[in-house]
């Protein structure tokens, strides 16, 4: 179904929504909402429409639908796979949800808070802990993206080993569909077995089937206990190794397990402000251990001294250094967290987000690594990630002195050497970030045509004039 380009008149339509200024037209206030962050897709929008009201969203899907004119929702635009890019050539309208920010909500008996989804994650981070809760999805980008992003994209991040991700943290949501129809499925229940599960699809169908607009979130208490050691290995095998005795020893306690190179925390040192190698000796191979104990601050430290005492006895670990204080823990993260930032002034890097069961992973990245350094001599791998949740971001740095452009131009040969590794080890293209319109064309790859005959039937059900952010995840048909 091909997309209305819209009129000046439909344009006007729009604007009386929302109002004259919360409807952009001038090229210089759009631009921002048109490129994603790594800047591999820049789209084009004659309009961005920036709703105060679930009211407001209901009236601008009921207008599309009844003119065919495209809407891309978008959070905070800091999505990795241009899900909330308009199309380049098409003329689609941006619906941008930041001023859906209102906090509804807070219950700490219940454990839930209720949130518009234009609320950035920080701030409902912040509000839970002003109840002394904790809501736990942490991500780099938690500054800027919002609710509604991280629910559409499933979100994971740092702290899944524990809590899970998007999916698992959310109890109800509210949603506008495309007919304008407002489905209020604002539910704080844990146990609920009536039907089909209508928010599961939401979740994770990255604005393709309705505009998230309200959600209810799972908060937990907060830890008493926090740990987290910075630990020098020799190899990918043996940080493996030391996860299966963290996850013994700690069981839910172990709330992260990340893994670095040495190419990665030297790349931090060098271009990340504040950012400096936590240890005088040089390893291979790093894993950042988390542990959060919620019955005293002690036992966290006692389980955090056993594993690395054991583990440095046994020649496990070469060395570890353990944060002293919060400011330390938090830079041990913050060093984790600019891995991929700091690759920027490298050059150009392709990027993978993927995941393969856990006990794989080091001969995954073994074969990985092989075929990349057979494609491109010299190319240099930084692969890190959440080593616990079996998710790698496999990235790859330009040897030095190559041409940027050069590189970047074997992105596409590059994913497929990678992602049919991943496949090979019945793995996933798409860990944490989604399809969107970076992998739209290799879900054919990976999904059977069954599935993909069921995505293309629940989508025409949901959205049969086919305007909620055509193109992505599925072909737009
Ligand atoms: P956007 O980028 O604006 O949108 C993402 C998708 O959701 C788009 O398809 C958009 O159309 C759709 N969408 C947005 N809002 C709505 C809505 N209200 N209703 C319906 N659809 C909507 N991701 C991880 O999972 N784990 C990480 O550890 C992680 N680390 C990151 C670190 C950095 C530094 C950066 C820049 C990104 C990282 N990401 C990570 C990716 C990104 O932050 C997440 O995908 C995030 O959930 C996107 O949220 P957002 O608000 O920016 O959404």
């Amino acid at each position: 179904m091909t997309n209305t380009l819209p009129t000046a008149d439909l344009i006007t339509r729009f604007t009386e929504i929302v109002g004259s200024r919360n409807a952009l037209t001038d090229e210089a206030d759009i631009a921002p909402y048109l490129i994603e962050s790594r800047g591999l897709y820049k789209g084009n929008a004659p309009l961005v429409l920036k709703p105060g009201s679930v009211e407001e969203v209901s009236q601008i899907l009921k207008l599309a639908t009844e003119t065919g004119a495209a809407i891309v929702p978008q959070g905070g635009n800091t999505g990795h796979v241009a899900g909330q890019i308009p199309r380049t050539g098409a003329a689609d309208i941006v619906l941008s949800l930041e001023r859906l920010n209102r906090i509804r909500d807070i219950d700490p008996v219940g454990n839930v808070i209720v949130a518009d989804a234009g609320c950035i994650l920080a701030d409902i981070q912040k509000a839970a802990e002003e109840h002394d809760r904790l809501f736990p999805l942490s991500l780099g980008s938690e500054g800027s993206c919002r609710i509604g992003g991280n629910l559409s994209t499933n979100a994971g991040g740092t702290a899944v080993l524990a809590y899970g991700n998007m999916r698992q943290l959310c109890l109800g949501l509210e949603v506008v569909l495309p007919t304008g129809e407002i489905w209020d499925g604002l539910r704080r229940l844990k146990k609920d077995n009536t039907g089909y599960d209508l928010r599961d699809l939401f979740i994770g169908a990255e604005g393709t089937l309705g505009v998230i607009t309200g959600a209810v979130l799972k908060l937990f208490p907060q830890p008493r206990g926090h740990q987290v050691a910075f630990a020098g290995l020799k190899s990918v095998a043996d940080a493996l190794t030391l996860f299966d005795k963290a996850s013994s020893l700690c069981g839910p306690a172990l709330t992260g397990f990340e893994l670095m190179p040495r190419l990665g925390v030297e790349f931090t040192a060098k271009h990340i402000p504040g950012v400096r190698d936590p240890m005088d000796t040089v390893h291979a191979w790093y894993a950042l251990i988390d542990i959060s104990t919620s019955d005293s601050a002690e036992s966290a430290e006692r389980m955090m001294q056993t594993l690395l005492e054991t583990e440095i006895s046994s020649g496990l670990v070469e060395n570890a250094v353990v944060a002293a204080n919060e400011a330390q823990r938090k830079s041990l993260w913050h060093m984790r967290e600019s891995m991929s930032p700091a690759q920027k002034p490298e050059g150009g890097s392709i990027k993978h987000d993927v995941s393969v069961p856990v006990s794989s992973i080091p001969a995954f990245m073994a074969e990985a690594d092989a075929a990349v350094m057979k494609a491109i001599p010299g190319a240099r791998i930084c692969s890190f990630g959440h080593m616990g949740d079996g998710n790698i971001h496999y990235n790859i740095s330009q040897p030095i002195g190559a041409d940027k452009d050069q590189f970047i131009g074997r992105w596409r040969e590059m994913n497929a050497i990678v992602h049919g590794i991943v496949l090979a080890y019945n793995g996933s293209i798409s860990a944490e970030h989604g399809i969107g319109q970076l992998k739209r064309d290799e879900l054919a790859d990976v999904r059977s045509p069954i599935e993909i005959d069921l995505m293309q039937r629940i989508k025409h059900a949901f959205d049969p004039a086919g305007i909620m952010n055509p193109g992505k995840v599925l072909k737009a048909s």
